[in-house]
């Protein structure tokens, strides 16, 4: 099995080349083709999988796909078009077109790194984290280029959320990464808060240690008919 056979585009393809790596794992193989076909995913699998390509490949695949002049300026050019009229400029709220939520800093960052790795060849495609701790200016500065993707902790980016500085009306895909243990850290009333405010039409794929119980309920409740894959 290749990386090619399993449908992302030649960009993509590159960057995984330059990485090193030669062959998808098991989880790759099953959720990049269903996740590139749109579909919902509920996968159980461990870290070391490979589960970060299986959900981040195919939605930088689909991503890619979308016209960028449809885009538009981002909120920092509209900013500074504002200044050059002479008014005041007022910050515009962040659109991003993809949200992965993980229960700590530590996995937020290396999702951001390891989408750098494989995004390298789209330059429009950036990911940004917003995470508990870090500045609120430094933070601010990131969404006013309105990234593309978000990978966030849950409650920094509540705080974002209902301050409008981010709005989520343009969400494709939400990825709830070890969701198992941020419902073991208490942020169920904060993901819920979260996923009310993407659009139901948005792609939504779900990883876990375990699918059962609580963390199951929640699942089938905020995807559609989905994948299940099990490693
Ligand atoms: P993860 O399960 O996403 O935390 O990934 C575990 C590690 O495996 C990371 O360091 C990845 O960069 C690496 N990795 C993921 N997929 C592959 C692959 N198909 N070939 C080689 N290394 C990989």
């Amino acid at each position: 099995m290749t990386f090619e056979a399993l449908g992302l585009n030649t960009s993509l393809i590159k960057a995984l080349t330059d990485a090193g790596y030669t062959a998808p794992t098991p989880v790759q193989q099953q959720a990049i083709p269903a996740a590139i076909a749109g579909k919902d995913l509920l996968v159980s699998s461990q870290t070391g999988s490979g589960k970060t390509a299986a959900f981040m490949l195919p939605s930088l695949h689909r991503l890619s796909e979308i016209d960028p002049a449809a885009a538009g300026k981002t909120p920092n050019q509209e900013m500074q078009a504002a200044r050059a009229r002479g008014e005041r400029p007022r910050f515009k709220a962040a659109q991003p077109k993809m949200l992965v939520l993980t229960p700590t800093r530590e996995l937020a960052l290396q999702v951001t790194s390891n989408t750098d790795k494989y995004s390298v060849n789209l330059r429009r495609l950036k990911a940004v984290s917003i995470l508990g701790g870090m500045p609120y200016p430094k933070q601010m500065q990131l969404l006013a280029k309105n990234p593309e993707i978000l990978v966030a902790t849950p409650g920094r980016l509540i705080d974002h959320m209902e301050s409008g500085k981010i709005d989520f009306s343009q969400l494709e895909i939400l990825v709830l990464d070890e969701a198992d243990r941020m419902l073991d850290m208490g942020f169920i009333d904060d993901i819920e808060k979260i996923v009310d405010a993407t659009p139901s039409t948005r792609q939504t794929m779900l990883f876990s240690a375990t699918l059962d119980g609580v963390v199951g309920n929640m699942a089938r409740r905020i995807t559609k008919d989905p994948q299940v894959i099990q490693i």
